[in-house]
């Protein structure tokens, strides 16, 4: 098989792994995702054929050298995802908190979204620092969910689930269902009425919004309140 060359038809929505897989099928050979970065993988327009050649190291057991052969003619202007700053080979990108598939912003910027504070203990703060999501507690004014207040300081009396670190997050409240007095929501409840987020109104320490799927949270920042 030593410089063999084969005609791979391939389109850019195909992720490394499948293209991969794809050149191992059809060479017989098998071939990395890694031979393929080293090899100078570019992305290429929607079904477009590359040739992809390669050539084994001889005695080596090592996989072979993979040699992707374009046709500059045929050079792709890579067709990326809105996400000016976004790296990922996929044609779109789709933003966790407000849903949308063909995004132009990382959650980080979501315009569709608010940024809020919640208070909680050492365990929770550490467990959200690593794990950067953060978990519905288990009871609330408005059932099982992920409170949130306006700002810092109205935090400080709504830290039922301990205190002292703040966290700063992107929430997306989308549709808010506005109460007034305790209810019990979940996100199933909320969602077969066309809410995604309840926002509980004329309290003494403030509004609070409260969501009940981790998706609609984006930590940006957890440090001592
Ligand atoms: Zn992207
Ligand atoms: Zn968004």
């Amino acid at each position: 098989m030593s410089g063999a060359v084969h005609q791979i038809s391939y389109d850019c929505s195909t992720q490394l792994v499948e293209f991969a897989e794809c050149v191992s099928k059809v060479s017989g050979t098998r071939v990395s995702e890694e031979d393929l970065l080293l090899s100078g993988y570019r992305m290429m327009a929607l079904d477009r054929s590359v040739e992809v050649m390669l050539q084994d190291r001889g005695d080596s057991k090592e996989s072979p050298i993979v040699v992707i052969l374009y046709d500059d003619s045929d050079y792709y202007t890579a067709r990326r995802c809105k996400v000016p700053s976004c790296r990922a080979s996929h044609t779109t990108h789709r933003c966790h908190l407000c849903g949308d598939e063909d995004s132009d912003h990382l959650p980080d910027h979501c315009p569709r979204s608010t940024v809020l504070y919640h208070q909680t203990g050492h365990t929770a703060a550490m467990a959200i620092k690593a794990s950067g999501k953060m978990r519905r507690g288990l009871s609330g004014m408005a059932g099982p969910g992920i409170y949130f207040a306006e700002t810092p300081q109205h935090t400080n009396e709504k830290a039922r689930g301990g205190s002292g670190y703040m966290v700063t997050a992107r929430v997306y409240l989308g549709n808010s269902k506005h109460v007034y007095d305790p209810c019990h929501e979940t996100y199933t409840s909320l969602k077969a009425v066309g809410y995604d987020s309840v926002t509980i109104q004329g309290r003494r320490t403030g509004t609070e919004y409260v969501v009940y799927n981790w998706d609609q949270v984006k930590v940006l920042d957890v440090s001592t309140a």
